[in-house]
């Protein structure tokens, strides 16, 4: 990728308050090849990155301790320890993704991982905390599950023994014995630990007790919590994540009155149309704003003393009012992400003869050998897993039965001892959400449509399940009972989203045995009922088994509804096809349907969420599939085990923010790429989502970030030639002695060089302007009325600066157009400093095709395009202003010929 092309040391313009060291004003040259200002730093070396300009200002004794340049100098130092840690314990490089976590982690931002599992977010959580304990600081890792807590636990083990980190590890679960259990306990009262690995379960009930025992050292340095989805269910977990991070009651106080004030700002325009006095409509606005900039202080205040927290979903979508404080105190939304980034040949077939499905099931097998997963529905069960599993072992197939009990068979299979799993197709079951193997798994095949089934007497009531009965009476039922089913279904769905899995448990509990205690039992109480009667009416079972998607079977003379289960078939047919390092894994998932009305449903219902295109098995060609699935596991391996060279990565995914001009652009962009998750950083609202090629962060820098200063009054105190002065030795080039300042440009008799700065608009009156360089307080009151409410373009930058830090390349992605050209030079030298490369991107539609062309042929900034529209800026600030008739002869002529006839031989301006 290009790097900004710079044909000469000079520059188009001096930007006010954006040297990385001393924060003065500096050239776009200076920007755009990572340099401080000159007087910073005089000499003009080529530099590679950011740690190099950190060491020449250390050498010259220039280096601002406290400075941008220093922060990410040092995190960009810190970051490479990591990196070398990393390829110590695992012998494999991190790759982008990953890389990016790690130093936000180490500027000590929190966050939520999106990627789909599968690309490393475990280890990458597990890693960080034996960084962590190589250098004496303590971490706390959350799971969902015990199996998981021991998995962890192990893995953590491992990876701090290649490391060579002695780090005191401690897990603690319900499979410990009594007296094991105490020891442990009594190590982590006595903060014997550097790495604490616990389940959720165990963060809720001792909460007071971790919170004591982290007092002791001063909080955690990181808490990492994997899949969150499981965990946040309830507010419950939320408050109890929040403090262990270290926010007080006070705190998350602070956190709901700010989700408040939120929401009232968002309905402000309204309020204000109602009323009568402008006083009254700035006095109104005033008020808000005071609050709002105290409460965001005192949150700062608050996030100082908090850790960092990463947390890591796969799918799903943490709900409630609860999970917003997330947002408000730390900065991120959990968001998710739907696993539409999948690259799998979706296939059925039939049985030859309806009693021979595990035949069926086996000749395939045969056919596509080692590597597979054979998933058998959740109403034939573990027993019907076992026995499929003996079956396809007496045909000389290397098979066993994965799950929760028979842990060990992943550990077989992951090794190739084994060549193929049998699971059950059930959402949260082992088999579906518990495997992580991207360059074993070749492909999955179904032995029966994936489904739910529940009896017509609905004798389990479970809320989940009651929940599915409404669905169905929604869709097939007869029109009163479907209305009545909508109604009920509306008000249910909202209260589950709020339930854990501990109190959907319980509530289901209370349906079965009658005792209503819990909120809401009754509620439910009366959907059962409602269910029932409707299912005892003929006219509904006509209805139901008229459904072209749905079947009813009888077994022992007792009916059953079956519906296709499509979010597991999603969630399962996925493990085939993977998001890694060098883009998605090509995967094979097949179906052996036992009941063609469902397959037909779960055909139809599949094309609602991902882009599948089903085939008949028998139609694929097979060996050129094989050989497709196979290339990409072997690259998988390859970058697993670290055989992929830097020449090589070229082709690998990357992470890359792209800067576009308008927010509601940069949202729907990120929406072509599954639901995206969001960060506010700064005043940017930063979207991340996955394009196959790019993990890519999305924002808008809201148009132009920075303008021509205004010009500045001479007074007693201040000469004429005091912004000449001020930039004396700023920008090289030009002859300071001859230079005069026309209305922000400055003219030396040969060069022209405009001076930019920041663009800054008040929340109060909607005046904007651009600050005048001798009157600091124009940076903070507003000049037309005073108020001290201000968007201050320089956020914008610092943000964008942040964000560059953390990415492989930067796209500036403004508008097509001479004006955009320039928006996009602007930014691109203002965020340079912390970049590792930039390109400019074009598109000339909001479309998700046209996103990927323009992702693909990035091209260096058409500098042309650049300059003609620094000479129509320019032009209209000096008609805004009447210039001198000499001037006006003189310099105006000389500026196009400068600028617009000669360009390859202007030096200032060019
Ligand atoms: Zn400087
Ligand atoms: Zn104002």
């Amino acid at each position: 990728m290009v790097f900004l092309a710079l044909e000469h040391n000079m520059a188009r313009g001096v930007y006010f308050y954006t040297c990385p060291n001393c924060g003065g004003p500096t050239g776009d040259d200076r920007l755009l090849t990572r340099l401080p200002c000159p007087k910073c730093l005089d000499e003009r070396v080529a530099v590679e990155d950011i740690v190099e300009v950190y060491e020449l200002l250390q050498k010259n004794g220039k280096l601002r301790r406290d400075s941008d340049l220093a922060f990410y100098a040092r995190v960009e130092q810190e970051a490479r320890k990591v990196e070398e840690l990393f390829e110590k314990a695992t012998g494999s490089r991190l790759w982008s993704a990953q890389r990016m976590w790690v130093r936000r982690v180490l500027k000590g931002k929190s966050f939520a991982i999106i990627a789909p599992t599968g690309v490393g977010k475990t280890t990458f959580g597990v890693l960080m905390a034996v960084y962590f304990a190589s250098k004496g600081e303590k971490s706390y890792i959350i799971l969902p599950t015990t199996p998981l807590v021991v998995m962890v636990e192990e893995k953590a083990r491992k990876l701090a023994e290649a490391a060579g980190v002695p780090a005191k590890i401690l897990a603690i679960h319900s499979k410990l014995k009594t007296r094991e259990r105490r020891e442990r306990l009594k190590r982590f009262l006595e903060t014997d630990f550097d790495i604490l690995i616990t389940t959720s379960k165990f963060l809720l009930s001792k909460l007071d007790t971790i919170k004591a025992v982290a007092k002791k050292f001063n909080g955690f340095r990181f808490i990492f919590v994997d899949d969150v989805d499981a965990v946040l269910k309830s507010g419950k977990s939320v408050d109890a994540i929040l403090r262990i991070v270290g926010f007080t009651d006070e705190d998350i106080r602070l956190g709901l009155e700010m989700l408040k004030l939120q929401r009232e700002i968002a309905r402000l325009p309204q309020k204000l149309r109602k009323m009568e006095s402008r006083e009254e409509v700035r006095e109104t606005i005033k008020e808000h704003y005071s609050k709002l900039k105290s409460l965001q202080e005192k949150i700062e205040e608050a996030k100082k003393r908090a850790s960092v927290l990463v947390v890591s979903s796969a799918t799903g979508r943490p709900r409630g009012a609860r999970v917003r404080l997330f947002k408000v105190l730390l900065g991120f939304e959990a968001g998710s992400r739907s696993e539409i980034l999948r690259n799998i040949v979706d296939a059925y077939t039939f049985p030859d003869h309806s009693s021979k499905l595990e035949d069926k099931v086996a000749e395939i097998v045969e056919r596509l050998g080692d590597g597979g997963l054979v998933y058998v529905p959740v109403d034939k069960g573990v027993e019907y897993a076992e026995k499929l599993a003996e079956l396809l072992r007496n045909r000389g197939i290397a098979a066993e039965a994965f799950t929760s009990k028979n842990y060990f068979a992943l550990e077989r299979f992951r090794k190739g001892e084994t060549s193929v799993l049998v699971g059950v197709a059930i959402y949260y079951g082992v088999a579906v959400r518990g495997l992580d193997l991207p360059e074993r798994i070749r492909y999955a095949v179904f032995a029966g449509v994936p489904r739910l089934k529940f009896s017509a007497k609905f004798e389990d009531p479970h809320p989940v399940n009651v929940l599915r009965a409404l669905g169905l009476l929604v869709e097939h039922g007869p029109k009163d009972v479907s209305q009545r089913a909508e109604e009920l279904l509306a008000r249910l769905r909202r209260i589950v989203q709020r339930l854990s899995q501990a109190a959907l448990a319980r509530l289901a509990e209370e349906l079965r045995s009658g005792k209503l205690e819990s909120p809401y039992a009754n509620t439910f109480l009366e959907a059962v009922k409602f269910v029932r009667e409707a299912l005892r009416r003929e006219d509904v079972w006509r209805c139901l088994e008229e459904a072209p998607d749905i079947a009813i079977v009888r077994e022992s003379g007792k009916a059953y509804i079956l519906i296709p289960d499509v979010a597991t078939y999603i969630q399962a047919s996925g493990r085939t096809s993977r998001l890694y390092a060098g883009g998605i894994t090509k995967g094979l998932s097949v179906v052996v349907a036992d009941n063609s009305k469902l397959l037909e449903g779960l055909i139809r219902r599949t094309r609602w969420w991902v882009e599948a295109e089903w085939k008949r098995f028998e139609e694929l060609d097979l060996p050129k599939l094989l050989r497709e699935i196979d290339e990409d596991r072997e690259k998988v391996r390859a970058v697993v085990e670290g055989r992929v060279k830097p020449s090589e990565a070229r082709e690998l995914v990357k992470t890359a923010l792209m800067v576009v001009e308008s927010p509601n652009k940069a949202r729907t962009i990120a929406s072509f790429f599954g639901r995206p998750s969001s960060r506010q950083v700064g005043p940017l609202k930063v979207y991340e989502v996955s394009t196959g090629d790019y993990v890519l962060l999305i924002t808008a820098s809201g148009g132009h970030v920075y303008d021509l200063v205004k010009p500045v009054k001479p007074t007693p105190k201040i000469s004429k030639r005091w912004l000449m002065d001020e930039l004396q030795g700023s920008v090289e080039g030009i002859d300071w002695s001859r230079a005069v300042n026309v209305q922000g440009v400055i003219y030396d008799g040969e060069n022209y060089l405009p001076i930019y700065g920041p663009i800054l608009r008040c929340k109060l009156c909607g005046n904007q302007w651009t600050p005048d360089p001798a009157e600091p307080s124009s940076l903070e009151k507003c000049p037309r009325c005073g108020s001290q409410f201000v968007n201050n373009s320089q956020e914008v930058v610092k943000a964008l600066r942040e964000l560059a830090s953390e990415v492989d390349v930067v796209l500036i992605g403004t508008d097509p157009d001479t004006e955009g050209e320039k928006i996009g030079w602007d930014v691109a030298s203002l965020l340079a400093p912390t970049a590792k490369s930039i390109a400019r991107i074009e598109f000339h539609e909001i479309t998700r095709k046209a996103i990927l062309e323009a992702l693909r042929n990035p091209r260096p900034f058409k500098e042309s395009l650049v300059e003609a529209q620094i000479v129509r800026r320019v032009e209209d600030r000096w008609i805004g202003f009447t210039l001198s008739p000499v001037l006006w002869l003189e310099f105006w002529p000389k500026f196009c010929k400068v600028v617009l006839s000669e360009p390859s031989k202007s030096k200032r301006l060019s």
